[in-house]
């Protein structure tokens, strides 16, 4: 029975055979579908059948007048899909404008080697994120973070993994920090936290957690495992503070963690 039914199948399989006749057939009743262009030319070739029937003016003028009617009617729904359609490409059109403006402005404010913020999008954000504190009376803390004997690195392993490890700091900051946090490249290997929301004692409990974070996971490239240290100045902006003031602090503060032999963060009197 199965093999039956598995036959019968096979056999269905086979696509029919379609004769000239029969294609012709169905443009035929294609043609004559309602709204094609046979049913209009039937239904203009009634108008012009009851005109001819009738001498009553008044009867040729309503017969006309349903006839410009019907014509108008279809005139109106093409126009409806041309607008339709012009209308779903200037989406279009407008949704990739708007990709290509995100791009750009992504581009604008991103360093291109870290994925960080570069400097014009960090002194952006960060004058956003002052007159916010300002605004709302809400703490705003700063890292100013330099990687420790990133010389060395270039000079030891070459430019390329200095490299590495500039990526490397900038995605263990970036799955460590919170969404509202911030990571931008300040210039070379020296980099600006920014902690909206935060006091001084969450951003040193962030900067410490950071660099164990980084001594846990050093950059691995083959059988090399480099570990990467940092130094750090915490500042928490005063009521009133310009953002040079406050980088300033956090960069003295950066000064004095170098000082003080590497490796550790500093917060800012
Ligand atoms: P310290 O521990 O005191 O911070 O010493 P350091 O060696 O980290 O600092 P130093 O200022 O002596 O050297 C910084 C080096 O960073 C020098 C520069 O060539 C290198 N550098 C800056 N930008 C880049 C970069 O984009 N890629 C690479 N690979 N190196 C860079
Ligand atoms: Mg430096
Ligand atoms: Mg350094």
């Amino acid at each position: 029975m199965e093999g039956d039914s598995n036959r019968r199948g096979l056999r269905l399989a086979t696509p029919p055979v379609q004769t000239d006749a029969q294609r012709a057939a169905r443009a035929y009743r294609e043609n004559r579908a309602p709204g094609g262009p046979a049913d209009y030319y039937g239904r203009i070739e009634n108008y012009a059948q009851k005109i001819r029937e009738t001498t009553d003016l008044d009867d040729i003028i309503a017969i006309l007048n349903e006839a410009l009617a019907h014509t108008r009617a279809l005139h109106a729904a093409d126009e409806v899909a041309t607008a339709r359609a012009q209308v779903a490409a200037a989406e279009h059109h407008i949704e990739q404008l708007k990709n290509e403006l995100e791009l750009a402005r992504r581009l604008v404010h991103e360093d291109p080697l870290s994925g960080a913020l570069n400097r014009r999008g960090l002194d952006d954000a960060l004058a956003r994120e002052a007159a916010r504190a300002e605004r709302n009376g809400t703490p705003l803390c700063v890292a100013m973070i330099d990687i420790d004997n990133f010389k060395q690195v270039n000079d030891s392993f070459g430019h390329q993994v200095g490299d590495m490890v500039l990526v490397h700091l900038v995605a263990v900051i970036k799955e460590t920090i919170r969404t509202q946090d911030l990571i931008g490249r300040y210039g070379g290997e020296e980099f600006l936290l920014l902690l909206p929301d935060s006091g001084i004692d969450e951003a040193v409990v962030v900067a410490d957690r950071l660099r164990k974070r980084l001594a846990e996971k050093p950059l691995a490239w083959g059988s090399q495992r480099l570990f990467v240290a940092f130094s750090a100045g915490v500042a928490a902006r005063l009521a009133g503070e310009t953002t040079d003031a406050l980088i300033r602090r956090a960069d003295q503060a950066l000064y004095q963690a170098k000082q003080a032999g590497k490796d550790r963060a500093i917060v800012a009197p």
